[in-house]
C-alpha cells in the first residue's frame, strides 16, 4: 500500500491550559478501523473537509485553507474549529509527509450519533501524478446545476458555500462529463450562470483580463484561485472576480480549472470548442504554486 498517515484529534479538548495541542491528537493506524459504525459523516456526509496540498513538507496556505474550515462550520452549524490546535495538527502531519507532492485532509464531522460529537480527523497521503494534466489539460463540458442564481442566498440550508462532504453530486458530475467525452465539468446555474468545477474553480482570460465567478454567488472560494489572482495582480495583470454567463464563457480566449492538489489545469476543449492553451504561461502559474506559498 502507498504511504498514508492519520491522526485523531479531540475538538473539544482544544483549550486545556497544558502547552500545545499534541495531547488532544492520537496517532492511529491509517489501514485500520478508526471510526464508529454511528459517524454521521459517513451516514449522511453531515461534515466538512478540506485539501491541502503539501509540497516536499511544506503545507501550502493553511491559513486560507482554515479560514475556509471556518466559514463552512458556521455555515453547518457545527463547533468553531479551534484554528491553532487545527494549525498545530497539519505542522505535526507535514513535518512526516514525504518528499514530493502530498495531500492533507482535514475533516470535521458532526459525530456519532447520540454523540459524541463532533469527531475530527486529519490524514495525508501521497498526491496522484498530476504533472502531465498540468501540461496536457482537460477537456470541460458545461453542466446544469439544476439551480438558479439566486438559490443559495434563497435557500441557506442549501449549504452551496461550504465545503461539506456531501460530494456524490460532485462526483456524479465528473461521471456525466467522462461519458459525454470530457474529463471534467464546470457547473452552470439554471439562469446561465458560470460557477465552478466540481472540484476546482474556473479561471477565465478575455484579452489581458482574467477572470473568476463571483464566490457569493454558491459557489467556494477557492484557495488556488485567491492565490493564483495575487500572484497575477502582483505581476501587473488585471484580475477580478465577475459574473460570468454560459455565452461569455464560449468567447474566454483561455480558461483554467484551479485546485490545490492538481493545481492549474488548462482547458484544452470547451463543449465543442478546442481552446488554445498557452503552455509557457501554465507552465509559469504552476511553478508558482508549485512553490511554498503561506
Ligand atoms: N470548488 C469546489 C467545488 C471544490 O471542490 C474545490 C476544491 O476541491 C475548489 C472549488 C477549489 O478549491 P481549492 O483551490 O481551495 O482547492
Amino acid at each position: 500500500m502507498s504511504w498514508r498517515f492519520a491522526l485523531l484529534i479531540d475538538p473539544l479538548a482544544a483549550d486545556v491550559s497544558l502547552p500545545g495541542y499534541g495531547h488532544t491528537f492520537e496517532v492511529v493506524d491509517p489501514s485500520a478501523p478508526a471510526l464508529s459504525v454511528g459517524e454521521l459523516s459517513t451516514q449522511r456526509g453531515d461534515g466538512i473537509f478540506e485539501s491541502i496540498g503539501v509540497i516536499n513538507g511544506h503545507a501550502q496556505e493553511v491559513d486560507a485553507h482554515l479560514e475556509r474550515l471556518e466559514h463552512s462550520a458556521r455555515l453547518c452549524d457545527l463547533p468553531a474549529p479551534h484554528l491553532a490546535q487545527w494549525r498545530e495538527a497539519i505542522e505535526v502531519t507535514a513535518a512526516v509527509c514525504p518528499e514530493g507532492e502530498c495531500v492533507i485532509k482535514l475533516i470535521l464531522s458532526r459525530g456519532i450519533e447520540h454523540g459524541p460529537t463532533p469527531t475530527a480527523w486529519v490524514t495525508a497521503a501521497e498526491a496522484p501524478n498530476n504533472a502531465p494534466v498540468r501540461v496536457n489539460g482537460v477537456r470541460a463540458v458545461t453542466l446544469d446545476r439544476g439551480l438558479d442564481s439566486g438559490a443559495s442566498e434563497r435557500a441557506p440550508w442549501l449549504l452551496l458555500g461550504a465545503k461539506t462532504l456531501s460530494y456524490a453530486v460532485n462526483m456524479a458530475a465528473l461521471r456525466e462529463a467522462k461519458r459525454q467525452g470530457a474529463d471534467d465539468a464546470i457547473f452552470v446555474s439554471s439562469d446561465g450562470i458560470v460557477l465552478e468545477g466540481p472540484t476546482s474553480s474556473v479561471i477565465l482570460r478575455f484579452g489581458d483580463r482574467f477572470i473568476t465567478p463571483q464566490p457569493g454567488a454558491g459557489i467556494l472560494h477557492g484557495t488556488t484561485q485567491m492565490s493564483v489572482f495575487e500572484h497575477l495582480t502582483a505581476r501587473g495583470h488585471e484580475a477580478t472576480y465577475e459574473t460570468i454567463t454560459a455565452a461569455e464563457l464560449e468567447e474566454a480566449d483561455a480558461a483554467w480549472l484551479v485546485s490545490s492538489v492538481r493545481l492549474a489545469a488548462p482547458v484544452s476543449a470547451l463543449n465543442a470548442k478546442k481552446l488554445v492553451m498557452d503552455a509557457e504561461f501554465t507552465a509559469s502559474i504552476n511553478e508558482y504554486l508549485l512553490s511554498p506559498r503561506d
